[in-house]
C-alpha cells in the first residue's frame, strides 16, 4: 500500500480509527424499533431487505445508491439551477464538469444509471454479440441480454476468493478476452465492458496496468471500450493506494487516465456523486450520434435527460468534490476499519477491503443453508431481524431462474452492508459489527427461504419470501434472553 488513508488517523493508544472529518449540520431521526416488531416488519416484507420501509430500519446500508450525504455546496449549488426545458445552464456547468473530471466533452444526460445502460445497449448490441467484463451488474446484463446480446465474465482466477490480498480482484483475464474474440470473431463484440470498483464481487477495484492491456488486446480487433464509472472516484482512491505508478498522482489524474483509455464512459450519478441521474460521456462524435436520438425518446431534451435542474446542479458540484481524496477515500476507511474488525471475529467476510460497503460470505457464515435456499437472503433477513440494520442480498435471490425451473446458482453468496459517504458514524459502525457478530455466534439458528412470490424480471427487487420453518421465531427468543428488552 502506498498511502495511508487521510480519514484513518493514528491514535496514542496505537489504534488506527477512521475519522470523521466533516461535521454533521442535517441530522434525520432513525427508528431502532424493538425486536417483536421488527418481526412483524420482515414478514410484512416478504423476507427480502427492499421490502421494508425506513421507518422499520436503523441503519440503512442496503445501497450507497442516492444515499450519500450531500455536501453544503452541493445543496446551495441547488438555488442556481435555471429551470429550462431546454439550453438549461445547470446542464452547461454539469458538462463542463464531466469535461474536467472525466476528460470527456460530448455528454448525454440520463435519468440514472441503468439509463445509460439501456440506451447504449440499444445503439450497439445485436442478437448473437457477445459481450466481455470483469463482472456483470444486475441491470447492465438485463438490458444486453434484452437487446440479444451475451455477457462474458472474465475475470480472474482471484477475483471470487474471498480471502485475497490480491489489490486488484477486479482485473480482466487477457487470455481470457484474447480467447472469446478468437471464438465470437472481433466483429460480433461490439465493446468490452469495464466496470469501476465491480459492485458484485465486492466493490473490488482494477488497475491501471490492466485496463493498458485490456486496450491494447481491443486496438489490436479494432474493438472499442466501454467504462461503467458508477464506482470510478472509489477505484481511482485504490489506484492511488495501491499502484506504484500512481503513488504520487492525484485523483484528478488517475480519474482521467482511467476515462482516456476508454471510448465511452457511463454512470450512475446516484452513486458518484450522491443525487439522481447519470449520464453518458464520449470524445466521439460518431459513437455520440450513434446514441444521440435515444435520449429524448426515453430521458428527456438533451439538456436535462430526466433529471430535474437542481440535481444537475448537485451532481456538476459532486462530480467535482469526487476528486477530494478526503472526501473519496472516506467510505473506504470505514469500510477497511469494519471489514478488519469482523476478521479478526472471525467473520467471513471479503478481503482486502474494498468500495461501497463490507461483504459478508454467507456460504461460510450460513454454511448449513443450501444455495437453493438462499443462504445471503437469509443473512439479511436474519441480521435486520437481530440490528435493524438492512443490508442488501447478493447472492442467488439477485440471480435468476432458468427454463428448466432451477435457480442459476449465484458464484457468490454475499450480505452487502453499504456504507453511503458520510452518512454513518463510527459507534453505528461498531453497533452493527457487535450484533453481528452475536449473529454469528448463533448461526446455527438461521434457516432458509423459499419463494412464495417471484417476478420474471429482476426478482430480487420485488420479489416475496418466507421461512422454511419458525427459525425467525427461535432467533427472536435466543436474542431476548441474551438481551433482554434492550433493543
Ligand atoms: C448502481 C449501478 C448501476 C445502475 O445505476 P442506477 O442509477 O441504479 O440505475 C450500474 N452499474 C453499476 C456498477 C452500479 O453500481
Amino acid at each position: 500500500m502506498n498511502q495511508s488513508n487521510p480519514t484513518t488517523i493514528k491514535f496514542f493508544s496505537g489504534e488506527e480509527l477512521p475519522v470523521e472529518l466533516h461535521k454533521v449540520r442535517i441530522v434525520q431521526k432513525l427508528h431502532l424499533k424493538p425486536i417483536d416488531q421488527r418481526l412483524e416488519a420482515i414478514k410484512r416484507g416478504g423476507y427480502n431487505t427492499f421490502l421494508l420501509n425506513t421507518t422499520d430500519v436503523f441503519l440503512d446500508m442496503l445501497t450507497d445508491s442516492g444515499t450519500n450525504a450531500m455536501s453544503d455546496n452541493q445543496l446551495s449549488s441547488m438555488h442556481q439551477a435555471d429551470d429550462a426545458y431546454a439550453g438549461s445552464q445547470s446542464f452547461y456547468r454539469m458538462e463542463k464538469a464531466l469535461n474536467e473530471v472525466f476528460g470527456k466533452e460530448l455528454v448525454l444526460p440520463v435519468h440514472q444509471g441503468r439509463a445509460a445502460e439501456n440506451i447504449i445497449s440499444q445503439a450497439f448490441i445485436r442478437p448473437g454479440h457477445a459481450i466481455p467484463m470483469n463482472y456483470h451488474f444486475t441491470t447492465t446484463k438485463a438490458h444486453m441480454e434484452l437487446n440479444g446480446g451475451k455477457i462474458y465474465e472474465i475475470y480472474t482466477d482471484e477475483a471470487l476468493k474471498i480471502k485475497s490480498n490480491h489489490p486488484f480482484k477486479g482485473n480482466i483475464d487477457i487470455k481470457k478476452l484474447v480467447d472469446l474474440i478468437a471464438q465470437y470473431g472481433k466483429e460480433n463484440i461490439p465493446f468490452i465492458r469495464l466496470e469501476a470498483s465491480t459492485n458484485l464481487i465486492g466493490g473490488q477495484p482494477f488497475s491501471i496496468a490492466n485496463m493498458r492491456e485490456v486496450r491494447k488486446v481491443a486496438d489490436e480487433n479494432g474493438i472499442m471500450m466501454v467504462l461503467d464509472a458508477s464506482l470510478i472516484g472509489e477505484n481511482a482512491w485504490f489506484i492511488k493506494q495501491r499502484e506504484a505508478e500512481f503513488a504520487n498522482a492525484s485523483i484528478k489524474d488517475i480519474l482521467r487516465t482511467m476515462c482516456g483509455l476508454c471510448e465511452i464512459v457511463y454512470f450512475s450519478s446516484r452513486k458518484v456523486s450522491s443525487t439522481r441521474g447519470g449520464g453518458i460521456c464520449t470524445n466521439s462524435k460518431e459513437l455520440f450520434m450513434q446514441m444521440r436520438d435515444l435520449v429524448p425518446l426515453y430521458e428527456g431534451f438533451l439538456t436535462y435527460g430526466g433529471m430535474s435542474v437542481r440535481e444537475i446542479e448537485a451532481m456538476a458540484v459532486g462530480l467535482i468534490e469526487t476528486t477530494d481524496e478526503t472526501v473519496i477515500s472516506q467510505s473506504p476507511g470505514f469500510i477497511e476499519y469494519a471489514v478488519k474488525e469482523m476478521d479478526k471475529l472471525g467473520i467471513p467476510v471479503i478481503t482486502p477491503a474494498g468500495a461501497l460497503g463490507a461483504h459478508v460470505d454467507a456460504m461460510q457464515f450460513l454454511p448449513h443453508i443450501p444455495q437453493a435456499e438462499y443462504p445471503a437472503g437469509a443473512l439479511a433477513a436474519a441480521l435486520y431481524l437481530v440490528s435493524g440494520c438492512r443490508g442488501m442480498e447478493r447472492g442467488t435471490i439477485s440471480s435468476v431462474r432458468l427454463e428448466n425451473g432451477e435457480d442459476l446458482l449465484s458464484d457468490m453468496e454475499l450480505l452487502r452492508l453499504a456504507f453511503p459517504r458520510r452518512v454513518f458514524t463510527l459507534s453505528q459502525t461498531k453497533f452493527l459489527i457487535d450484533r453481528l457478530n452475536w449473529l454469528y455466534h448463533n448461526r446455527e439458528l438461521v434457516g432458509g427461504l423459499k419463494f412464495v412470490e417471484e417476478p420474471k424480471v429482476l426478482r430480487f427487487f420485488m420479489g416475496r419470501l418466507d421461512a422454511t420453518s419458525n427459525w425467525p421465531e427461535k432467533l427472536v427468543e435466543k436474542f431476548k434472553k441474551d438481551f433482554g428488552d434492550s433493543l
